[in-house]
């Protein structure tokens, strides 16, 4: 099978209404993230008055490899899978983004993330580029057996493409430590010595980092914190509240650090459900209680409310850290919040994001807030280049350095041109990856 999609001609800042046409085969990136993708990429373009060459070559991939990953189940039966390690761009160096086993995984929604993570590392100033991999599968129906057979398998397919130089893979949706360390191994096992390097969101055993675990929701918490202090809008840091949706690594530990801070976090959410208490709940108990329970619902001192509820409640600083889409233009009306902070990749629509600019809503993009994974997985890297290892210190007091310093350029810029903070980070991330290519020339 084969489809037809528009191409850019590349006539002035690629608009994609231009003559040209170009045939790709049935593994087309034509998923709705991959669309929104290019879509914000085109009105930065236009915004920025990029050159037309340039933005045409960051509208796809570098590379894409789709890869056939077979192996045996439990039962005794051959299985095959479609796996995907797409590599957006290379200009600033390696490239680096996550690995999800997912039924959703497919080359477009792979293609979108990759150009995100290019964004967000070049917003935060790190010398990559992005990449996104993963395996269109069930991980919820399979084995520890069946899951480490598919990293290892899924590992030898895209071999020829990674490496600490070339392209250093991470955990994402269910996958984890344990699935970075089947990575490494069998990686170092084809080369021949150990690399740890070739992946990060390692154990602390194998090369990893301290911190790394809790770095995105430290980072959201740090984010939070900084636009308060910057008065982006007007909240009260000693009567601050918060909600946020999703308990796993990035709420759970976004809660732990906002209630540190001081803020009075009254909602949280998971996927069975959620919980509520106007006095604040008491996070600490709460992460006990998960750790124990497994869900948030069911916790003493407060009442249950529907998930959806918890988006919409009256709080200054909203966090959703689940899932993407979660704000459309179905629901973006009834949100309460003065900050929203984008823990999850994707949460807000395009079309939510303006209803929520209209309705004076400071939306934090993902590529800031949630910048603090890729920061901590950037210092496992220099520290297993390195030989030399950090403490939980030194890792901390860096991470709040490069995202205090990213929050800034970003602030500054939509207090210079009147922009929203999503396209003055976007501009960021976009101009110095323009900015570098146009140096370089045509090879990156
Ligand atoms: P996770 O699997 O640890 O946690 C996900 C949480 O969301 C769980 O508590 C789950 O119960 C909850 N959830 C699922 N469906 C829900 C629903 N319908 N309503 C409410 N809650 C629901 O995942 P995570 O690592 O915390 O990642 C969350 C999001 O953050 C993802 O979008 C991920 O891509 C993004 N992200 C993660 C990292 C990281 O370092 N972990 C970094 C950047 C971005």
């Amino acid at each position: 099978m084969s489809v037809k999609v528009q191409f850019n001609s590349g006539q002035n800042t690629a608009s994609h209404n231009t003559e040209g046409w170009r045939h790709h085969s049935m593994y087309e990136y034509n998923d709705e993230s991959f669309m929104i993708a290019q879509r914000q990429l085109d009105e930065v373009a236009r915004r920025m008055n990029l050159d037309s060459g340039i933005h045409e070559r960051l509208r796809y991939p570098r590379k894409s490899l789709i890869v056939s990953v077979p192996i045996k189940l439990d039962n005794g039966q051959t299985k095959t899978f479609m796996g995907y390690r797409v590599q957006h761009d290379q200009t600033l160096g390696p490239t680096k983004g996550g690995i999800r086993f997912h039924h959703s995984v497919n080359l477009g929604e792979v293609s979108a993330l990759a150009m995100w993570m290019t964004w967000k590392c070049s917003l935060l100033n790190l010398p990559y580029g992005g990449a996104k991999g993963g395996v269109c599968c069930f991980p919820e129906e399979m084995s520890q057996g069946e899951m480490e057979r598919l990293a290892r398998r899924y590992t030898t397919e895209i071999l020829s493409i990674i490496g600490p130089e070339k392209d250093i893979p991470a955990p994402d949706m269910y996958t984890n430590e344990q699935t970075m360390a089947w990575i490494m191994d069998t990686y170092s096992n084809f080369v021949g010595f150990a690399v740890p390097g070739v992946v990060t969101g390692k154990p602390v055993s194998v090369g990893g980092t301290q911190g790394r675990v809790e770095a995105t929701g430290r980072g959201v918490a740090y984010i939070v914190k900084r636009a308060i202090e910057r008065q982006v809008r007007a909240i009260n840091p000693e009567t601050a509240t918060a909600a946020v949706q999703g308990f796993g690594n990035v709420g759970s530990i976004t809660a732990k650090y906002l209630h540190q801070q001081g803020i009075k976090v009254v909602g949280v959410s998971d996927v069975h459900g959620a919980i509520y208490n106007p006095a604040g709940l008491d996070i600490p108990s709460l992460l006990h209680f998960v750790r124990e329970q497994g869900t948030v619902v069911g916790f003493d001192n407060a009442q249950k409310i529907d998930g959806h509820e918890v988006l919409e409640l009256d709080v200054d600083v909203l966090v959703p850290a689940a899932l993407g889409n979660v704000i459309t233009a179905k629901n973006a009306d009834k949100i309460r919040c003065k900050i929203l902070a984008e823990g999850a990749n994707g949460p807000v629509s395009p079309e939510a994001d303006s209803i929520l600019r209209d309705k004076g809503v400071y939306v934090i993009p993902g590529i800031l807030a949630n910048a603090g994974g890729v920061v901590v997985s950037y210092f496992e890297w220099v520290q297993d280049i390195q030989h030399l290892f950090w403490s939980e210190q030194e890792v901390v007091d860096k991470l709040y350095y490069l995202m205090g310093r990213a929050f800034d350029d970003v602030y500054n810029l939509t207090q210079e041109q009147d922009m929203d903070p999503r396209t003055a980070a976007m501009v960021l991330g976009v101009g110095r990856v323009a900015a570098a290519k146009a140096l370089r020339g045509l090879y990156p």
